[in-house]
C-alpha cells in the first residue's frame, strides 16, 4: 500500500510541475516572466528546469486540479492544499515563482516557491512540507544534474540557494548543489559521498553562511570528506556574484578556494586573535576539536602539521590535544 501510495504521489507531483510550468506562459504570469528577466534568467532557464507560476487567484489553480484524478486527502498529503481547522482547505502557494525540487532520480517529490513581490507576512521562500517523498535532511537540490559532473570532477560545490545552483548550472558549473538553506546534514553528507571525493562549500558571504561554513565542515569531515571553502566579497551569493562579475570571474573564485583550516585561520587572523599569545592558544583549542573529527589518520597529520605551523603552535602538544580531543568524544 505505501509504494501504490508513493507512486500516487509522484504522479502527483509529476502533473502539478507540468500544469504550473504551463502557467509561467500565459499572459496572468507576465510579471513572474519578467522578475525572471530581471535577475537575468530567459526562457532556456525556465524550460531547463521546469520552473512554473502559482497563480494569484486560489481558484485557477483549484478549478484545474478538480479536473485531476487524485483524492483531496492526496492533495493534503502532497502539501499543496492545506486543511484549514474548520474543515476547509486552501492553496499553499499564491502568486509564487514554483521551483520543482527531484530527488536524485529526477523525480519531482516537492516545490519550493519564491515571493514574486516583497511581502513581509510570508517568506520569500516557501517549501512543500514533509511528505513521504520529502525529508528536506536527506534532499539536495540539482543532485539528479549534478551526480554524473561530480563524478567525473571528483568534487562537488555546495551552496544555500536553488538559484545559486541553477545559476551555476545555467554558466556550465555543473558539479553543484544546493541544501536550500543553510542546514548540512549528516545525510546530506552520505548522500555525497556516494558521488564526491571531496567537497567545495560556497554558502553566502554573509553572518549565516560563515556559521553554517564551520557547522558543515564538522558534518563533511566526519564523513569523511576534505572541505575547501570558497570566499566571496562580502555579500554576494554565487548567484550574485555570477550577475555582478560573470561566470569567468566565478570560475577563478573557485580556482581559489582555500582549505577549511586556512579560511578559518585568516578569519582569526583579520580578526586580530593571532597576535595575543593567550588568544592564539584559545584559537588553537578550537581547532582541535575540529581537527579531531578528520577520519584518516594520514591526513589528519598533515593538517595538525600545517595547522601548527600557522599557529606557531607545537605540532606534538597540537596533535596530543587533538588526540585528546578524539578520546574524549568516543
Ligand atoms: P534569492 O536570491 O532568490 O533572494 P537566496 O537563495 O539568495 O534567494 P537566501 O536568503 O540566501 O536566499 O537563503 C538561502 C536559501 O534558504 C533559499 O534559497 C531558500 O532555499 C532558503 N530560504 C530562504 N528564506 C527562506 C524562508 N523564509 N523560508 C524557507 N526557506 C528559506
Ligand atoms: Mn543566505
Ligand atoms: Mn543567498
Ligand atoms: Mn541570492
Amino acid at each position: 500500500r505505501a509504494r501504490r501510495q508513493r507512486g500516487r504521489l509522484l504522479d502527483l507531483h509529476r502533473e502539478v510541475a507540468r500544469y504550473l510550468h504551463e502557467m509561467l506562459f500565459t499572459r496572468e504570469a507576465t510579471h513572474a516572466r519578467d522578475y525572471l528577466k530581471s535577475r537575468g534568467f530567459g526562457k532556456d532557464m525556465a524550460v531547463n528546469w521546469q520552473v512554473g507560476w502559482m497563480p494569484e487567484n486560489p481558484e485557477t489553480f483549484l478549478s484545474w486540479a478538480r479536473t485531476q484524478n487524485f483524492k483531496r486527502g492526496e492533495w493534503i498529503e502532497a502539501g499543496i492544499f492545506v486543511e484549514k481547522d474548520r474543515g476547509g482547505i486552501y492553496v499553499r502557494f499564491r502568486d509564487r515563482l514554483m521551483f520543482p525540487i527531484r530527488n536524485e532520480h529526477g523525480d519531482v517529490i516537492a516545490f519550493t516557491a519564491r515571493q514574486l513581490r516583497h511581502d513581509p507576512n510570508s517568506g520569500k521562500y516557501i517549501n512543500s512540507p514533509e511528505t513521504a517523498l520529502f525529508k528536506k535532511s536527506k534532499v539536495l537540490f540539482a543532485l539528479d544534474r549534478a551526480r554524473k559532473s561530480i563524478l567525473t570532477e571528483q568534487a562537488v560545490l555546495i551552496c544555500e540557494g536553488q538559484l545559486d545552483a541553477i545559476s551555476c548550472h545555467e554558466q556550465g558549473i555543473t558539479h553543484v548543489i544546493a541544501t536550500g538553506g543553510t542546514a548540512f546534514t549528516p545525510d546530506h553528507a552520505k548522500l555525497l559521498r556516494r558521488y564526491a571525493k571531496k567537497a567545495l562549500l560556497c554558502f553566502d558571504a554573509d553572518k549565516a553562511g560563515i556559521e553554517a561554513t564551520e557547522k558543515a565542515f564538522r558534518v563533511l569531515a566526519a564523513e569523511g570528506l576534505p572541505v575547501r571553502v570558497v570566499r566571496m566579497p562580502a555579500g554576494e551569493d554565487p548567484d550574485s556574484f555570477m550577475q555582478k562579475h560573470g561566470a569567468e570571474a566565478f570560475r577563478e573564485v573557485l580556482g581559489n578556494a582555500v582549505d577549511f583550516f586556512d579560511f578559518k585561520i585568516d578569519r582569526a587572523s583579520a580578526a586580530g586573535l593571532l597576535a595575543d599569545p593567550q588568544q592564539r592558544l584559545e584559537f588553537a583549542k578550537e581547532c582541535t576539536s575540529l581537527l579531531s573529527l578528520i577520519p584518516d589518520a594520514v591526513i589528519r597529520e598533515g593538517m595538525i602539521q600545517h595547522v601548527g605551523t600557522r599557529l606557531k603552535a607545537g605540532t606534538i602538544e597540537l596533535r596530543d590535544a587533538v588526540f585528546r580531543t578524539a578520546r574524549a568524544a568516543k
